[in-house]
């Protein structure tokens, strides 16, 4: 007898998870470390200091413990959001007229929209913690200035926000987000700094990029006391506590005896798409499942697909630790792609290892594509999707589609990072019809290769 499952999935405040899930603990063939640009000898916890928090290095570094327990701190913050929901698709399968299941774990529930929160709230406590004063970050689309800012005005930090000026100027109420949360907001490039000026001067005009701001929030918070940079995606303590989703699903499925087919998520620095897998791909590590998974990227920024597999800088001005993953070249520059969040060169360094050793599958969608998605789910499930999350979408349905052509009754489950409030500008392009799709050549790929660094 198969038992009824409910539209949404449901977790008591009791059964929400208290500890993070440390996937690379499971990984028998581990990312490479991180190096100092300098030495090109592994990074050490002191060479990180100038950066970061102490307690967020020591995750980043950590590749042993299997479950971190999360601090009261933070739990008790996750408790105004969390457990977010897990719906049951019941809507969109029968508009597809599809055999399968489809489940989606919606993270856009809180005011900042997206997963980003999940991170934001743990670096931020652990900064309070530490005895800092202020924080910088950058962000592209918006999504992670908004988490930090709502983070920093919970737990009384000040935040410098570097934004990539062309989202700063698509997303003015982004930008007034932030600002209404308290903090400074400053669009990227910006002559506030030596990495700003130097690229301003380099390429007048530029729409700007994640690289790029990233260079920038680091730049201020070295030269600023008490100060410290946080990263919205791209490190492994990041994909730590952004495990909380998976974990969170994992508690949900095995409660209502659900087992996932197929696990999908967008990756722009590969945050949401580690934090979702992170427990699934454990036990398919160590031979207790065969779900499938399958990282999505948008065409005008394929990381996994067209990337290199090599050592790359984290940022546009060559300053942070290498770090082995698939990248672009820390020189490309996107273009103007609408899913701001996905506009990252780079991926993080376990998911590209575990895409190496072909644990993940990639696809790629374009624009317009995954905003014909978007509109499909918005009308079907209710929900607005930010279009990062609507990658995703986009291959769920080409899932659904298949198991209708082939009859096959799989269960698909992705992520829904966000919501896309804050993206109209976007959703009124693709209804005027200008919105354009832009893969680029691969001559525009050789200049960022070109970027690398000689390793
Ligand atoms: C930032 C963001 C992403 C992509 O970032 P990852 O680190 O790859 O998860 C995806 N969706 C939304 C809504 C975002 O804000």
């Amino acid at each position: 007898m198969t038992k009824h499952i409910p539209s949404r999935l449901y977790l008591s405040e009791e059964e929400l998870p208290k500890y993070w899930y440390n996937l690379r603990a499971f990984m028998k063939n581990k990312p490479a470390p991180m190096l100092h640009p300098g030495t090109l000898k592994p990074a050490t916890a002191a060479d990180l200091d100038a950066v970061f928090c102490k307690e967020c290095i020591k995750q980043e570094l950590d590749e042993t413990t299997e479950f971190i327990p999360i601090p009261d701190g933070i739990l008790e913050f996750y408790r105004a959001y969390r457990p977010a929901p897990l719906i049951r698709a019941y809507f969109l399968e029968k508009a597809l007229d599809t055999p399968a299941e489809i489940y989606y774990k919606h993270e856009g529930t809180n005011t900042s929209g997206s997963h980003k929160l999940n991170s934001a709230a743990a670096q931020t406590f652990y900064a309070k913690q530490a005895g800092l004063t202020g924080l910088t970050t950058e962000t592209g689309a918006g999504q992670w200035g908004s988490a930090m800012a709502m983070a920093c005005a919970y737990y009384g930090l000040d935040l410098t926000v570097y934004m990539v000026k062309i989202s700063a100027e698509q997303k003015p109420y982004r930008k007034a987000l932030i600002e209404t949360y308290g903090a400074t907001l400053i669009p990227s490039p910006s002559n506030t700094t030596e990495a700003g000026k130097k690229i301003l001067k380099k390429i007048p005009g530029t729409n700007g990029s994640l690289g790029c701001a990233i260079s920038e929030a680091i730049e201020k918070a070295v030269t600023t006391p008490q100060c410290r940079y946080v990263l919205g995606s791209v490190l492994n303590h990041v994909l730590l506590h952004q495990s909380i989703i998976g974990v969170e699903c994992k508690i949900a499925f095995d409660k209502y005896g659900v087992k996932p087919d197929i696990i999908i998520g967008c990756a722009g620095g590969g945050s949401n798409l580690g934090g979702l897998i992170a427990p699934f791909m454990g036990e398919k590590l160590q031979g207790k499942s065969d779900v499938k998974i399958i990282a999505v990227e948008p065409a005008s920024c394929p990381s996994f697909t067209r990337g290199k597999f090599a050592y790359d800088f984290g940022d546009t001005a060559q300053t942070t630790p290498l770090i082995k993953m698939y990248t672009m070249g820390s020189g490309y520059i996107p273009p103007a792609n609408h899913a701001g969040g996905l506009r990252y060169h780079g991926m993080n360094s376990t998911l590209s290892q575990l895409y190496h050793d072909k644990f993940i599958e990639a696809r790629t969608a374009v624009q317009t594509e995954v905003f014909d998605a978007a509109i499909k789910f918005a009308k079907i499930e209710g929900i607005l999707p930010a279009p990062e999350s609507s990658h995703a979408i986009k291959v769920a349905i080409d899932e659904a589609l298949e198991c209708k052509r082939t009859g096959e009754k799989k269960t698909i489950f992705f992520g829904l990072t966000g919501t896309g409030y804050f993206d109209m500008s976007a959703y009124m392009q693709y209804n005027a019809k200008t919105m354009s799709d832009h893969i680029p050549t691969d001559e525009e790929l050789e200049n960022g290769f070109a970027s690398l660094p000689k390793v």
